[in-house]
């Protein structure tokens, strides 16, 4: 089906649980108030399907080559224009197998979640042995890197545990995330403030960005890859994807456009202004 890794947990407290709320009481999500709620489900992923008993971890990769336009501006390689949005792909796909699951084991139900409900996906993906969290914060598959989507389903079935080999973290000496993110955003291993992120400042966040930021984003309008593609568990693996127009039809582009164009992609997220004001403040500090 195209998944490049699978696991297996219980649904129990995820690691690192304790240390997520210490990053919400500190305030390094930024603007994100959803992720301060729900803390009770993200605690006990159980809540979210009565009766679970299983936590099937999935990773599904997206493409290593970084989109681009004619005229050399990027966005982040999981946008992937050139399809539609992971959400639905992913969803569907997951529903397949989460059918299969119940036919296997009569009676039992499912719960498929892909960025829908308040999980703690990187530490039960951890748990479950698939990989171990890198110093950018991202799950690292060995051997596969850290170009995937993450994908949950919640079973009420018991399906006994393989054994997880050890994922103890292979960072080493190594900093190089730390080292390359553009805005300090990675104030040190394994500890982020999304306030200064440029994943969050091009998409989550509201605001129109600035040309301090502007200056920090080199020619990427959409998100930020820094951390990852300096990792060497993706090495080797960047090259590019000229699938989006170019950023003066962006500029000009109106909303039905944008509407039937990308609509179905995940820059709708941000919006089409979000995405004017991202690429001006590329283009106004370049002037500068
Ligand atoms: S995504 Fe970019 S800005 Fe955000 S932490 Fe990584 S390198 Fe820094
Ligand atoms: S760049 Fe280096 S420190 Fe950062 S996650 Fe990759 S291996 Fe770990």
């Amino acid at each position: 089906m195209g998944f490049v890794a699978v696991g297996f947990c219980r649904p129990e407290k995820p690691f690192f649980f304790d240390q997520f709320c210490s990053w919400i009481a500190a305030g390094k999500h930024a603007k994100m108030a959803w992720l301060e709620r729900n803390q009770a489900l993200r605690q006990n992923p159980a809540g979210l399907l009565d009766g679970c008993q299983t936590v099937i971890c999935l990773a599904y990769p997206y493409s290593s080559k970084k989109p681009c336009t004619p005229d050399g501006f990027t966005a982040a390689r999981y946008t992937e224009p050139d399809k539609s949005d992971y959400h639905d792909r992913l969803r569907a796909l997951a529903k397949m197998l989460a059918r299969f699951i119940v036919d296997s084991y009569p009676g039992t139900r499912t719960r498929v979640c892909v960025d829908s409900a308040p999980i703690l996906e990187r530490s039960l993906a951890y748990a479950s042995g698939m990989g171990f969290i890198g110093k950018n914060n991202m799950l690292i598959i060995p051997g596969y890197g850290s170009y995937v989507f993450l994908v949950e389903i919640l079973t009420t079935a018991f399906l006994s545990l393989p054994k997880n080999e050890s994922r103890e973290n292979q960072c080493g000496s190594c900093t190089l995330c730390v080292d390359a993110c553009p805005t300090g955003a990675l104030e040190g291993p394994f500890s982020i403030d999304a306030s200064k992120c440029l994943s969050y400042l091009t998409i989550e966040d509201h605001g129109a960005v600035d040309n301090h930021t502007g200056r920090r984003m080199g020619k990427c309008f959409f998100g930020c890859d820094v951390c990852q593609e300096v990792c060497p568990f993706n090495e080797g693996r960047s090259s590019f994807n000229p699938c989006i127009v170019s950023t003066e039809e962006i500029l000009s582009m109106h909303a039905k456009d944008f509407e039937q164009k990308f609509g179905k992609t995940a820059f709708a997220r941000a919006g089409l202004e979000k995405i004017k004001g991202n690429i001006r403040a590329i283009g106004l500090s370049s002037l500068e």
